[in-house]
């Protein structure tokens, strides 16, 4: 494997979304619009964004044997993600099932399916592919027994850890430890950094981020949707702001950000670098539809760059 590689160990989810004009209470059954069946799921999203960023990427997760999972295969493949290692496990591939009010308010059940195979003995199956990786992504959608096991081992071989710590929890310290960056949004970095001081005491992101390079993450980066990011460590500390664009869809935007920020770390760029590209990216995805399909391929970011400087 050449070695600006990257490896994105994680969940892959079929995105079931039905806008509806309001949830349904217990017991009652509401009719909602046309069922949109979408590839998602946060690993598969940030595999999708760091390839099209123009990464080589491949992606280690576990699809059902079912027409989702072959949906997920096919867009990562479209998007030139390396998905010759995913397992085709006897469990059904994960589901996110997504209600969408009128007010953009989203309901979701996750059934993990196919995800919960992602044990560390099926990880260690693929040490020489992670192993061999410059960058290795995480998120936490999938066992965090397997994300600490791998990232640990991972790091002691030189390996570049990114973790997403989405959804968030407190962190074991050793894991902390590797993560380089840490990403995370506002809501998950106080989550993770856990509550200092008085109750609802502030919770300034640069504040947060210090926080967290001061618990031992090697660095940091705290978003903030519309109003760009933290980064932290290695003695920086900055704020980058996004760019002012018509968002129509701001679903996926942070594991766009991922993605680009891992293709642009595997390339040997800065911290600082690789998040002002990594925010390009992130803001031309929101402004059209989706997760996977807003994701544009490099050209069209570096052209959205040039159009702004
Ligand atoms: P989030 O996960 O919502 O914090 O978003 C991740 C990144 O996407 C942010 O750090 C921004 O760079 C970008 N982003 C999110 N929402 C917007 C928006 N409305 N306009 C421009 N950029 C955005």
């Amino acid at each position: 494997m050449a070695a600006s590689s990257i490896v994105v160990l994680g969940s892959a989810n079929t995105d079931l979304v039905v806008q509806l004009d309001r949830r349904p209470g217990p017991g009652e059954t509401v009719l909602g619009g046309d069922l949109a069946v979408l590839p998602g799921g946060k690993g598969a999203n940030q595999a999708v964004a760091a390839a099209r960023s123009g990464g080589s990427v491949v992606f280690l997760g576990a699809v059902g044997q079912d027409g989702n999972g072959d949906l997920l295969l096919e867009s990562m493949g479209a998007a030139g993600v390396d998905v010759s290692q995913v397992a085709r496990v006897e469990r059904p591939t994960g589901t996110a099932m997504i209600q969408v009010t009128p007010e953009g308010e989203n309901s979701i059940v996750v059934s993990p399916g196919a995800n919960t195979e992602l044990t560390s003995d099926f990880a260690d199956r693929f040490t020489d592919i992670w192993g061999a990786a410059a960058v290795l992504v995480f998120n936490f959608e999938c066992l965090p027994a397997t994300v600490e096991h791998v990232a640990t081992k991972a790091a002691e071989k030189g390996v570049r850890v990114v973790l997403n710590a989405a959804p968030a929890f407190e962190i074991e310290p050793g894991l902390l430890a590797v993560a380089d960056p840490l990403v995370v949004n506002e809501t998950e970095a106080v989550i993770v950094a856990g509550r200092e001081g008085a109750p609802g005491a502030s919770a300034d992101p640069v504040e947060l981020a210090e926080r967290l390079v001061g618990r031992g993450a090697r660095s940091v980066v705290v978003t903030l949707g519309a109003a760009g990011c933290v980064l932290a460590g290695a003695g920086v500390t900055a704020r980058v702001p996004a760019y002012v664009v018509n968002a129509v869809d701001t679903t996926g935007a942070g594991d766009a950000f991922v993605g680009a920020l891992a293709c642009e770390l595997s390339r040997g760029r800065s911290l600082e670098e690789a998040v002002r590209f990594a925010t390009a990216t992130s803001a031309v995805s929101v402004q059209s539809l989706g997760a996977q399909s807003s994701y544009h391929p490099r050209a069209e970011v570096e052209a959205f760059i040039s159009s702004h400087c």
